[in-house]
């Protein structure tokens, strides 16, 4: 394996050598005020990842994204299938709110939210810290296959029971808490395909995490690749203050305040040299700069020579945040979040859907009355039942009926039923007339539906 100059960062990525053979990077563990606001963020955020599958609002989930039964609770209110305009406008919203970020905070997000970053940086690192020191030489310097007997197998007894352990927390998202204890007390022919799921997504998350690690961020990830297009000069990122920095010198009272230490390099969890500028590899998790303090009080010299700020700030000491870009992805979120509050403000709390049943026109019941039948879905996206009673709106002379007097809709729940519509002839207006069915609770008139009716 070959070691990369300091020009190969333009290139290819830190961690991969002029023959395209990996680089394994072995971080230091950081120390200092950045690292322990980290710590404190990112414990609350896995904590939140792993008690909210358990948290219920009114008896519903605060969280569940049951692809498989079409069944999504957010913050505890139930989205149906049937609602996906919805979730399409949170989706945008929330695009947007990253593009808009990104610009004016740079990589925030990866740094301290990103669950890679996360399970990375604040669990799988720091049992290897504790298994194998803090420090590149020694039992870290070969990387996943380094240290020796029980050391090794040691770490990796963790390693996988901690992925086992994510991979169902992560699983409870999806099929919730009480599946998840199905599957796993249970025989396990009873939910073998869920059991494979299991098992199959531990081993991956233990290879992303024993192995692969930084190089999803570095190869991967698309959030990363975005960044040249989304930071501009006033974006805040982890900068290198050159202008105070250069020309780096060994020695203390000569130069730049840099003295080529390479500390921040050795922290560094994708192995960069933050010296080189903004680069694609560097997830703001801030280690340089505390690791960057640290030498500045040694050697006597100002804090924060790599710091929070951007370009422009280094350049100029002055930082805005507002320009065209800015403000233009502003007015669009701004745009989106009204549509989409207007837009969930509307949402009926019934969806009904009528279709004539397949292969049917119409029927004379006497000499002056005819039927035609229809299939009739119910959909009661609130919390409460509803009972149900359905009138013709337009026309006097029909009536309808459907098997019972009433609809009982019990919360969030559909009721399909067949529905016979019989009218008089004297009020069909030709082969076809339309004709609107209100479905009322109690007086009040909850939806209302249109149809044609076929007659002769
Ligand atoms: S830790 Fe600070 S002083 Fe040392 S090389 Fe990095 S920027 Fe220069
Ligand atoms: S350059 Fe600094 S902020 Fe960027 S990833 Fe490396 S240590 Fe973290």
């Amino acid at each position: 394996m070959e070691k990369n100059s300091d020009q190969d960062f333009r290139d290819r990525p830190n961690n991969i050598d002029a023959s395209g053979q990996r680089k394994w990077i072995n971080a230091k563990q950081p120390k200092g005020k950045w690292y322990l606001r980290r710590n404190i963020v990112g414990y609350i955020l896995l904590a939140f990842l792993i008690v909210a599958p358990f948290l219920k609002i009114k008896g519903h989930p605060f969280m569940l994204l049951d692809i498989l039964n079409r069944k999504f609770y957010i913050f505890g209110q139930m989205v149906f299938a049937e609602d996906t305009y919805i979730l399409a406008l949170v989706m945008a919203v929330t695009v947007v709110s990253i593009v808009l970020f990104t610009v004016i905070f740079g990589r925030l997000w990866c740094g301290w939210a990103c669950p890679q970053t996360l399970f990375l940086e604040l669990v799988y690192r720091k049992i290897e810290f504790l298994f194998d020191g803090n420090g590149r030489k020694g039992n870290r310097s070969k990387g996943a296959t380094s240290g020796s007997g029980w050391r090794f197998i040691a770490k990796h007894a963790i390693f996988v029971i901690i992925s086992v352990f994510f991979t169902n927390v992560f699983l409870m998202w999806f099929i919730g808490p009480e599946q998840l204890w199905k599957i796993i007390s249970e025989p396990i022919g009873d939910h073998l395909v869920g059991f494979l799921v299991m098992i199959l997504l531990s081993g991956f998350y233990y290879w992303v995490y024993a192995f692969f690690r930084e190089q999803i961020c570095t190869l991967f990830c698309p959030y990363g690749r975005m960044q040249g297009v989304l930071l501009d000069n006033n974006s805040i990122s982890v900068i290198y203050d050159y202008k105070r920095g250069e020309p780096r010198n060994s020695k203390v009272t000569e130069g730049g305040d840099c003295i080529n230490c390479l500390q921040c390099i050795s922290v560094c969890p994708t192995g960069i040299d933050i010296r080189n500028g903004s680069q694609l590899e560097c997830i703001h998790c801030t280690a340089c700069i505390d690791e960057c303090n640290i030498v500045m009080k040694k050697i006597g010299k100002p804090y924060n020579l790599i710091r929070y700020d951007s370009f422009q700030g280094i350049e100029s000491g002055k930082r805005s945040f507002v320009n065209v870009r800015s403000l233009a992805y502003t007015f669009v979120l701004l745009v989106l979040m009204v549509i989409l509050a207007l837009t969930v403000g509307k949402r009926a709390t019934i969806d009904v859907t009528l279709w004539r049943a397949q292969g049917t026109l119409y029927q004379q019941l006497d000499s002056v009355t005819y039927s035609n039948i229809y299939q009739i879905m119910f959909l009661n996206k609130g919390n409460e039942p509803l009972e149900l009673t359905l009138r013709l709106l337009d026309s006097q002379e029909g009536e309808i009926s459907i098997a019972g007097d009433k609809i009982n809709l019990p919360p969030n729940g559909k009721l399909k039923e067949a529905l016979i519509i019989k009218m008089k002839k004297s009020a069909l207006k030709g082969k076809v007339t339309e004709c609107k069915i209100g479905l009322f609770s109690g007086d009040q008139l909850k939806e209302s539906v249109t149809t044609n009716f076929l007659g002769p």
